[in-house]
Order: structure tokens, then C-alpha cells, then sequence
């Protein structure tokens, strides 16, 4: 029985770990879907999927997750009725997938697929949303990630990026 999770992971922190953690439970193989992988240095995506992908690889080795898993960067196309098909064009075949998006839910629904919404964890702090806040905020974020994606970040200096990217264009 194979998984699927579909996330932006902007970026990937506690909250999908302890979900992969839940859904590890149900499954023998978990295909983690990057979703708008073609986006990067924006805002609400601050990230590139080359990045998010070295986020989770090393979090879940972190964290002694070894199950056979999948991570897959998955463009955005424009389309919402194909938007299954060009899912399972990328993936391995799977069985199953954990959502918490109602887009998302509805499309795989539609699709004839069995979908689940995992419990959400500590939300109001485990969230990128939040996490990209506090990182243009100067807050301490690092305590909501990864020790991995701390080292990630670091590496590709995405706080600064970020901040970079909320600033004004000259007058
Ligand atoms: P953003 O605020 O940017 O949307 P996010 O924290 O919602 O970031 P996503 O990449 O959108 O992160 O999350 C993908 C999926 O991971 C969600 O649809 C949800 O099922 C799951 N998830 C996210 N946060 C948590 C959490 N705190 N606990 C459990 N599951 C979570
Ligand atoms: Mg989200």
C-alpha cells in the first residue's frame, strides 16, 4: 500500500513530520509530492523545490524515518480538472492520499481516489505561514523546524532571501 502527501513545504517543518510520522502508521511506502515546485523566491515561496527536496530527504533521515519513500517535485499547471492526471504522470502508483487542502481533497475525490485529512498538530505555531513570519519578523522560527532544514536555510541563506524579497523597489 502506497501513500501520497502532497505539500508546498515553504518550508517543510514539524508539522509534516509528525504527519509522515501518522501516516508511516498505515502505509509501506510514502510518495511526498513538492506542489508548485516551479515556484521560488517569492513571498508565500520562498523556496526551490531543489531545496525543500534536501529539506525533507535530510529531516526524515534525521528523524530515523527509513521507510522506502518518494519525493517527487510536481509543477502547478494551470488546470484543475487535469491537475489528477498530471499527478499520476509524476508519481508511482499509490492508494491512498493524506490531504488537508480542500482543493486538493476534491480533485482526488472526484478522481475515484480514497483521501484523508491527518490530524493537524500544534497548528498555530507548526505552519509556514507562521514560520515565514517569524523569519520576516526577526522571531525565533527555528524551534518549529527540523534541526535539517535549520542547516538547509542556513546553507542557502533563506532568511536574508526572504527579507530581501519584502523589501520596496526603489522610488
Ligand atoms: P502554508 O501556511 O504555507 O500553507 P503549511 O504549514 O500549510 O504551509 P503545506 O505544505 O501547505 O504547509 O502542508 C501540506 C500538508 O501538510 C497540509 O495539507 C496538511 O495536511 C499537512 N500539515 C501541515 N501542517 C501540519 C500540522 N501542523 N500538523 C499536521 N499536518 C500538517
Ligand atoms: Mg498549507
Amino acid at each position: 500500500m502506497r501513500g501520497l502527501l502532497i505539500g508546498r513545504f515553504q518550508p517543510f517543518h514539524l508539522g509534516h513530520i509528525y504527519v509522515i510520522k501518522e501516516i508511516a502508521k498505515e502505509v509501506d511506502e510514502i510518495i511526498i509530492g513538492i506542489g508548485s515546485a516551479q515556484k521560488s523566491h517569492s513571498l508565500e515561496n520562498p523556496f526551490t523545490a531543489g531545496e525543500r527536496l534536501m529539506m525533507i530527504s535530510r529531516s526524515l533521515y534525521e528523524n530515523g524515518i527509513h521507510k522506502n519513500y518518494y519525493i517527487i517535485p510536481i509543477n502547478d499547471i494551470d488546470n484543475n480538472s487535469l491537475w489528477v492526471s498530471h499527478v499520476k504522470s509524476l508519481t508511482p502508483p499509490f492508494d491512498k492520499v493524506y490531504s488537508g487542502n480542500p482543493l486538493v481533497k476534491r480533485l482526488f475525490k472526484e478522481a475515484g481516489k480514497e483521501v484523508a485529512t491527518p490530524p493537524l498538530f500544534n497548528r498555530r505555531e507548526y505552519s509556514g505561514t507562521e514560520i515565514r513570519r517569524r523569519m520576516l519578523e526577526g522571531e525565533p522560527w527555528e524551534e518549529l523546524v527540523p534541526k535539517a532544514v535549520v542547516k538547509v536555510i542556513e546553507e542557502v541563506r533563506g532568511v536574508e532571501r526572504l527579507r530581501d524579497l519584502a523589501k520596496k523597489d526603489v522610488l
